[in-house]
Order: C-alpha cells, then sequence, then structure tokens
C-alpha cells in the first residue's frame, strides 16, 4: 500500500512549485507516414534535416534536470535510437515522466521501441498516446491513410495484450476535435470505452495552421455542449486510474484529475474564437522549451523560430538563457496569444498556487452540477451502465 501511496506523491508534489524548467517538447523527427489534414507541422515534414542521434545527446547533456519529455514529430518511432535517446534524458535529466504520441500504423517497430524504454529506464512512467479522429471513415478521410483506424484499433489491441500488467506504461487515446468529427467523438468514447484496452481518453482542439484550415470552423458553443458531454468519460476513467489507492487519496486524486481536465476544457471554449487571457502567465519559453526535428527552438508551438540550437553549440541551457529567448518570453507577456494548447496549459498551470488551490477545485466542483447536463437521456443510460460495470 506504501509503495502505491509513494507513486502518486508526485502528484501532489506537483501542485506547490517554483518556477524551474520543467518540459521539453523535443521533435525526434521529421518523418512522417500519414497525411493528416490536422498537422501544424506538414510543412516541415519529411525533410533531410534532421538532428543527429550525437546532436540529440549533446542536448540532454547540456539542459537543466527536468520532469517531463514530451516526444513530438513527424511518427516519432520512425525516429531510430528513439529508446536509446530517451534513456539520455533520463540518465541526464532525470526526466520522471515521456509522452509518446503515435498514429500507432508501425506495430512491430512501436512495440521494439517500447519494450527497450522499458529496459534502458526503469524509473520512468510512460504516457503512449495512440490518435485516433473519429471512427473509421472519418478517421480514415481526416488522416489521409486507407484503413487507418482499423489498423491502429489493431494496435491498440496488441498493446493492451503485451503491456496489460506494466504499471507505468499508460496506454491513452487522444483524439483532435474538428468540424469533421466533433458530432461522432461521444460515440467514438463509447466504442473505446466498451472496446477497453485504455488508460484515458483525451481531447484537444485543432490548432495551428492546418493544411485544411475549414476543419477549425468550430463554435464555442458547439465545443461547450461537446465537452459537457465528454465530461463523463473521464470521470469513469479516473475511477479506473485511481481505483487501487486507498478511499481518501483517491478522492483527493480524483478531484485533482477532474479538475484539471475540465479546467483545461474551460480554457479551449474562453480561446477557440479569439484569445483570452488564463488564469496564469504562460510560461513557455521559461519553464518548457520547444526543439524542432532540425535544431530550431521556439518558447511554444505556436510562436516563430527564436534561434537555431547550431548558434549556440547546442547548448540547450545556453539557449534557454540567451538573448533572443529572453526577447521572446518579454515579447510572449505583452502577445495576447492565449491560446488552447494543453500541453502549455498544463505545464504553466502547474506553476501557479492562484490554479492549484482554486481554479482546478473549483472546476472540479462546477463539472460536478453540469454532470450530464447536455447529455440526452440514452446516452445517459448508456453511461450509467459503463459506470456500474
Ligand atoms: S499530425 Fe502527426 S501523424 Fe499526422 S501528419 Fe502530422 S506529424 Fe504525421
Ligand atoms: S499562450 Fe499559447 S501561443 Fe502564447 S506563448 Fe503560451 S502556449 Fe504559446
Amino acid at each position: 500500500m506504501q509503495n502505491r501511496i509513494a507513486r502518486y506523491l508526485p502528484i501532489v508534489r506537483e501542485r506547490f512549485r517554483a518556477r524551474q524548467f520543467h518540459s521539453l517538447f523535443l521533435f525526434v523527427t521529421s518523418r512522417c507516414n500519414s497525411l493528416c489534414r490536422t498537422c501544424f507541422y506538414f510543412d516541415k515534414l519529411n525533410s533531410r534535416d534532421d538532428l543527429t542521434y550525437d546532436q540529440i545527446r549533446r542536448l540532454s547533456e547540456t539542459a537543466p534536470p527536468f520532469e517531463k519529455l514530451w516526444i513530438s514529430g513527424g511518427e516519432p518511432f520512425l525516429r531510430n535510437e528513439l529508446a536509446e535517446i530517451i534513456r539520455h534524458f533520463a540518465v541526464n535529466n532525470r526526466i520522471r515522466t515521456v509522452n509518446l504520441p503515435t498514429n500507432g500504423l508501425l506495430p512491430d517497430r512501436i512495440f521494439r521501441t517500447v519494450d527497450r524504454i522499458l529496459e534502458l529506464c526503469p524509473d520512468i512512467s510512460i504516457d503512449l498516446n495512440f490518435s485516433l479522429d473519429g471512427l473509421a471513415n472519418t478517421h480514415d478521410a481526416i488522416r489521409g491513410v486507407p484503413n487507418n483506424f482499423t489498423r491502429t484499433l489493431a494496435t491498440i489491441e496488441a498493446a493492451e495484450k503485451r503491456y496489460q500488467s506494466v504499471r507505468r506504461l499508460r496506454r491513452n487515446v487522444l483524439t483532435v476535435i474538428t468540424r469533421e468529427n466533433y458530432h461522432e467523438l461521444v460515440r467514438l468514447g463509447m466504442f473505446l470505452l466498451r472496446h477497453g484496452g485504455i488508460d484515458g481518453h483525451y481531447f484537444e482542439v485543432v490548432r495551428g495552421e492546418a493544411p485544411d484550415p475549414s476543419l477549425k470552423n468550430l463554435t464555442a458553443d458547439a465545443l461547450r455542449e461537446l465537452h459537457s458531454r465528454l465530461m463523463p468519460f473521464h470521470r469513469i476513467y479516473a475511477k479506473k486510474l485511481f481505483a487501487n489507492l486507498p478511499r481518501a487519496v483517491r478522492r483527493i486524486a480524483e478531484i485533482y484529475y477532474l479538475g484539471n481536465l475540465r479546467f483545461h476544457f474551460d480554457l479551449h471554449e474562453r480561446c477557440l474564437e479569439s484569445p483570452a487571457r488564463w488564469p496564469m502567465p504562460c510560461t513557455a519559453g521559461q519553464t518548457s522549451l520547444v526543439v524542432d526535428h532540425n535544431g530550431a527552438f521556439r518558447a511554444c508551438e505556436m510562436r516563430g523560430i527564436a534561434g537555431r540550437l547550431s548558434d549556440f553549440g547546442f547548448d540547450v541551457s545556453a539557449a534557454l538563457k540567451s538573448r533572443e529567448m529572453r526577447a521572446e518570453v518579454e515579447a510572449i507577456a505583452e502577445a495576447n496569444c492565449w491560446c488552447t494548447h494543453s500541453c502549455f496549459i498544463q505545464d504553466s498551470s502547474k506553476f501557479s498556487p492562484r490554479v492549484q488551490l482554486f481554479e482546478i477545485p473549483w472546476a472540479w466542483f462546477r463539472q460536478r452540477w453540469e454532470r450530464y447536463a447536455e447529455t440526452p437521456l440514452e446516452e445517459l443510460e448508456q453511461f450509467k451502465a459503463l459506470e456500474m460495470a
């Protein structure tokens, strides 16, 4: 039991922290085998200037210690030496968590690499996030790959069989909400819940310069209604996620988990149509850094390039302290660029006592009262049956 509680202590500790470097977003490759119409990185894909293995190793050697490595791309599993790259950050920077998104199209590569990460990095938690952007036809149409949905689902099933007993590996689905899929995401959520095999299902709003801008035609009202219908999924997954904790700890964990997710939904709704100030400063460029596949660096994925690591000998600490990055951080404070990007909402909120002590518990409280408010009766019955299961 003590071990179980100890695993969750970092979550409590994370609620109260001084502002310090916390997250590195690393585009490990530009190679990709998908053609997503939502991809904000599409104009950089499959270029020939990926960072070399030695350059990435140098990044880990020069970066300060930090908590979370967000791997990005391209399709990250197309990067050779991915496990070894993550190991450098585990050893040199003492990361605690790595986030691995995937389109799920290459099960052999994925499993070979995840096995190796588990072996090389025994102390880190892994979030393996499969992309599913709708039911079969919609998903395949958005991502431009025939049978993508079926193939990714098969990978999710195989991952469940293979990693069911590995508690430090969470298998999630990430869905990007667009004009083409928002009407069927409750059905997708139901399908995945019944299907089993995942630990969480998370939702982002399409962002950045998508190749198909029409996918961004969503209203805040439509999003608000959808979010309200998606919260019951989070409640069901939260029960599963914290099932092994003692009752009192479980309650606190659920409050922060659900409150945090509702808080994110709130900001997505507020910032969808135009920028609206977050209740905390955005700490992009101070507590986090984005490194593109070719070593260009930025404060966040939505903003322009602040500099190139090649000009700093691939020294991350030097880039973070550079005049360019200081200017960018100053510019952000005045930029009114408030966005819906969950990774940066998450990262920035960790350094705000106001958010941790007030906004998140309040969001949890509010979501209790909106419970099923927008949910049609038939859907409500299905949720109740699933909650009882
Ligand atoms: S969103 Fe990801 S999987 Fe899709 S094209 Fe872009 S990099 Fe590839
Ligand atoms: S508010 Fe959004 S766009 Fe602006 S700096 Fe932060 S993460 Fe980037």
